[in-house]
């Protein structure tokens, strides 16, 4: 068996003092699994997430993702493993104002060293495959919510991670923006992306999820494989 993406071993975070934001979380994900991470509001699915993307550090226990232990590297090294191995996708987009649509896309391979003729094709590439290839010279103000959710994501594919991340991706959207988001975090999944999704949207989890965790109060109150469908 190969090794799991992500392994998190007796992981533990504290901002201060009060409730620790996560206690002694064991978790293993596989390549190829879709996980989906619920839990109310505090219980920790953002801290997790920012764990795993080598956001944050955690107090105690070891984080290794794709067979790199990151929890003890330093900023540079977490650079690195952030551009390398982690697309992420946020519930705001996070993408830049006065960069153009292709230039948010670009951004990373050329943080990473990749010349601009280079980067520029795979950005045409990735915004062509996600549907908004026309908005390549846009600013991202002038795009619909699920349209720039779908820039978010090709930026986030745009260094081949092995490794996709989501906050709350259907957290901003209307219902058919969120509904088009679904169908293509779906169709990166079916794909053959490893996906963690921190979600609300129960029809999310239920049309791309292979697995089911549950938060609360930083540890893990349930685990469920989804039925195969
Ligand atoms: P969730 O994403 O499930 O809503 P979070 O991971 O954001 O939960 O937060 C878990 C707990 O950690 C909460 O009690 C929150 O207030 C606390 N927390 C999160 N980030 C910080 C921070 N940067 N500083 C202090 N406390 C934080
Ligand atoms: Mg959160």
């Amino acid at each position: 068996m190969s090794a799991p993406i992500i392994q998190l071993h007796q992981v533990h975070k504290s901002y201060g003092q009060g409730r620790p934001a996560l206690s002694e979380l064991t978790l293993r994900v596989e390549a190829g699994e879709a996980l989906a991470v619920l839990g109310r509001s505090g219980s920790g699915k953002s801290t997790l997430l920012n764990l795993v993307a080598g956001l944050d550090r955690p107090s105690g226990g070891s984080v290794v993702i794709d067979g790199q232990r990151i929890d003890r590297l330093g900023e540079a090294a977490l650079a690195r493993h952030r551009r390398e191995r982690i697309g992420m996708v946020f519930q705001f987009f996070n993408l830049l104002d006065d960069l153009t649509v292709r230039d948010n896309v670009m951004l990373p391979a050329q943080l990473a060293g990749m010349p601009s003729p280079r980067a520029g094709a795979r950005a045409a590439e990735l915004l062509e495959q996600l549907g908004v290839a026309q908005f390549a010279t846009s600013f991202p103000s002038r795009l619909s919510g699920g349209q720039r959710q779908r820039v978010a994501v090709a930026r986030a594919l745009m260094n081949e991670p092995p490794l996709l991340l989501a906050d709350e991706p259907t957290g901003a959207l209307d219902s058919a923006s969120a509904a088009d988001v679904r169908d293509l975090l779906t169709e990166l999944h079916a794909a053959g992306r490893t996906l963690v999704l921190v979600t609300h949207d129960t029809a999310l989890a239920a049309s791309c999820a292979t697995r089911t965790i549950e938060l609360l109060d930083g540890r893990i109150a349930r685990d469920v494989q989804a039925v195969a469908r």
